[in-house]
């Protein structure tokens, strides 16, 4: 069994390889230098750096938010705005995976996949660097926290590396061992309170527990489904905004900083099913965790916000008559937002980045170098 699996993923290797030499090329992508002149905030003094990732967030789901809720969004505010293409190594419409992936390592890679390359799906050789484990090299603490299952795509892609979304345990495993100060989203039912205490974790379930956890402790929670909501949260369970304010408050307690990861997954599970109100109430409580963190970050003065999303899900269109609506239950190839507070070198206002290019560009504007965030990278 072990030898036949082996054989088929050394021949699906091969056409992938194929694919690259046919069709793929390597790149280097830019010189980190500001490009439009504008001062930077903190004259590159940054030293934390928040990444809220909406996943399936377009421009409309904005705009329709807005229109159906009669509200001002945070995310109106940010100094610099610009987009993102968003397709994958594999296909012009991306899934979560291949997208969290494009945003946690600056390599592009095909739909499924979890920071892996697309010509190693088995990491055999290598894979790439996510920018949670480049923070962490230079002793920033570090967090990943999501509405979705802790093992979910796009908090996977930032924690973990395994040929296929799918693969639950692996990348659960992956996830305990990476080294990372806190993992907090839904239950997945596979990892124990066993695993995450023999890896150096408070395992929580709960608002209370998260609550109590004292600084410089370790945590991973497990919570129920119902943290996509400030209406269905209460004692038992956080809701967005609840664990970034607590998960800021746990990674604000070095010299070196932080990097935090915050995803809001529901945007995309409602955009799915095309449930207006489900899916502008998930966007709302999207914008006050946007909100919260602007806040903070204007106090700190020294965190990088960025805002952008894995992919658009639902094609929503503009309607004459000034309303909006989705057109399919799937992913779409539209660009995304790219939302920046804190540094003048991440996006122009109006310009279109790769994905992949957001990573590298948090990455130098932190002091990385090429050397330890490499931006070879492959393109379709
Ligand atoms: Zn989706």
């Amino acid at each position: 069994m072990l030898s036949s699996l082996a054989t088929i993923w050394t021949e699906i290797t091969s056409l992938f390889m194929s694919f690259i030499l046919l069709f793929g090329t390597t790149v280097g992508i830019f010189s980190p230098e500001s490009t439009n002149g504008a001062e930077s905030y903190f004259d590159g003094n940054i030293k934390n750096v928040i990444y809220l990732i909406g996943d399936g967030m377009g421009f409309n789901h904005l705009k329709k938010t807005k229109n159906e809720r009669d509200i001002t969004l945070t995310m109106d505010t940010f100094d610099f705005k610009g987009s993102s293409m968003t397709r994958s190594l594999s296909n012009a419409v991306t899934d979560s995976a291949a997208g969290g992936t494009a945003l946690a390592t600056g390599e592009r890679t095909y739909n499924g996949a979890i920071g892996v390359y697309m010509n190693d799906p088995l990491g055999a050789f290598s894979h790439p660097k996510n920018i949670t484990e480049l923070c962490m090299e230079s002793g920033m603490m570090t967090g990943v926290i999501t509405t979705d299952e802790t093992s979910g795509a796009t908090p996977a892609s930032f924690s973990a590396h395994s040929s296929d979304r799918g693969n639950t345990e692996d990348i659960t495993e992956d996830q305990l061992s990476s080294g990372i100060d806190i993992i907090w989203g839904a239950s997945n039912g596979v990892a124990t309170r066993g695993d995450a205490e023999e890896n150096g974790f408070t395992y929580i379930t709960s608002y209370i527990q998260m609550m109590a956890l004292p600084e410089g402790s370790r945590s991973f929670a497990q919570f129920t489904n119902a943290l996509w909501t400030l209406e269905q949260s209460d004692e038992r369970t956080p809701n967005l905004e609840q664990m970034a304010e607590k998960a800021i408050d746990l990674l604000d307690d070095t010299d070196e900083g932080f990097f935090l990861m915050i995803e809001g997954a529901h945007i995309d599970k409602h955009s799915h099913s095309n449930e207006d109100e489900m899916m502008t109430e998930a966007l709302q409580e999207f914008d006050r965790t946007v909100e919260l963190v602007l806040e903070y970050a204007k106090a700190d003065g020294e965190t990088l916000v960025v805002i952008t999303a894995d992919h658009e899900t639902g094609a929503i269109i503009a309607n004459d008559d000034g309303t909006y609506s989705f057109t399919q239950g799937s992913h779409s190839a539209a660009n995304v937002p790219v939302l920046v507070y804190g540094s003048d070198k991440i996006i122009n206002d109006g310009e279109i980045l790769n994905n992949y290019e957001i990573p590298i560009r948090i990455a130098y504007t932190l002091g990385f170098t090429e050397e330890q965030f490499p931006y070879e990278v492959m393109v379709a």
